[in-house]
């Protein structure tokens, strides 16, 4: 089996390539990556000596790169994205190259040569905020950020190729991710490493938004599981149920790192921040899909991995300094 996987450079990305070399080693992986400030072929340190491996430095929204890439493939899986919330609401210009030109393009590439299966790794935050109850696969897509707008968008052309050129696609849709080489301008990791660094956490607004948490390596088994027993042409929730609010789940860290609550910092709240997020996950677990990683137990096993890779982010955070205030006040 022949895998182009995009965006395999980033933090779900690179842990998607991992498993999915230890799990099938006959599997063939080629990368395609642009390499964007997100983007670290550290994450890949361990594996890029495996001969099932190839890195291929290039932009998703390059059709000739495409051409070449996608003949050679059996299944495209389109990670490749601008990801960062507070970003796209300074600029969203790039997250509408990336997210929507970027995966018409490559939808285009699939069409082409004839894709066994295109899918699309999408995000819980499609629906919008939910209030109250669980977001199902059917449900109107409600995008509130420019980032989740893009998002949207590409899920939409995603289902349109299918429809229209009989494309057969998958896309999962899953709750916050947290684990190992995820970057640093996001809540989990730069809780952790300000923490480790001896500054201060900057919680949004009242800190009461409420996300819906899963280890990254559950949300790999699920885009493995879908990739292998999916539906073709389904949308398929991804997410463990466990649903924190910001300001719990920094009361968790600080404890596991032994911190008091003065470290924190109530920064003025985000424009448009969506409340909560929580998904109806009943489709995947149908299919016989379950998470195996204990929420607890996760989160300490990723402030021990942040712990022992201190060169691994501090090198990031020195390296930006053009985007200090992400590491100060902003996060996803
Ligand atoms: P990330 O920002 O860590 O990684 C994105 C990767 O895409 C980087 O390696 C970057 O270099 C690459 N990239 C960006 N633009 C590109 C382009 N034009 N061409 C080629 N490569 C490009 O993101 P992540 O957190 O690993 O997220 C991966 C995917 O999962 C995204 O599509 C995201 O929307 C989705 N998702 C993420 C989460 C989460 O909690 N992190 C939750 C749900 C869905």
């Amino acid at each position: 089996m022949k895998l182009l996987i995009t965006g395999g450079a980033g933090f779900i990305g690179s842990n998607f390539i991992r498993h999915i070399l230890k799990k099938y080693p006959e599997y063939e992986i080629t990368n395609l990556d642009n390499l964007s400030y997100a983007g670290n072929l550290m994450n890949l340190k361990d594996i890029e000596s495996n001969s099932n491996y190839n890195f291929q430095k290039g932009d998703i929204c390059d059709p000739k790169i495409l051409d070449e890439l996608a003949k050679a493939a059996d299944i495209i899986v389109n990670f490749a994205a601008e990801s960062h919330v507070d970003r796209s609401i300074q600029d969203a210009s790039g997250f509408i190259q990336t997210n929507v030109v970027g995966t018409q393009v490559l939808l285009e590439a699939a069409k082409k040569y004839k894709t066994k299966l295109f899918l699309q790794i999408s995000t819980d935050e499609v629906y919008g905020s939910v209030v109250e109850g669980f977001s199902k696969e059917a449900d109107s897509l409600e995008p509130n950020s420019p980032y989740s707008a893009s998002k949207a968008a590409a899920d939409l052309l995603v289902r349109s190729y299918h429809i229209t050129h009989g494309l057969p696609t998958v896309t999962t849709r899953s709750s916050n991710n947290f684990g190992p080489y995820q970057y640093p301008e996001k809540i989990i990791p730069l809780f952790i490493t300000n923490l480790l660094e001896g500054k201060k956490v900057p919680v949004y607004g009242d800190g009461m938004n409420i996300r819906d948490w899963i280890y990254v390596l559950d949300n790999c088994e699920a885009i493995d599981f879908v990739l292998h027993r999916g539906k073709v042409g389904e949308i398929y929730n991804i997410a463990s149920g466990d649903l924190l609010s910001n300001i719990e789940l920094t009361k968790k860290l600080l404890d596991v790192m032994g911190k008091t609550e003065s470290m924190i910092t109530y920064v003025k709240d985000r424009p448009g921040h969506d409340k909560r997020y929580s998904l109806d996950t009943s489709k995947l677990f149908q299919l016989g899909w379950q998470p195996q990683y204990n929420f607890a137990e996760a989160l300490e096993d990723t402030i021990r991995w942040y712990e022992s890779h201190i060169d691994w982010w501090r090198d990031i955070k020195q390296k930006r300094k053009d985007f200090q205030d992400y590491y100060t006040k902003q996060y996803s």
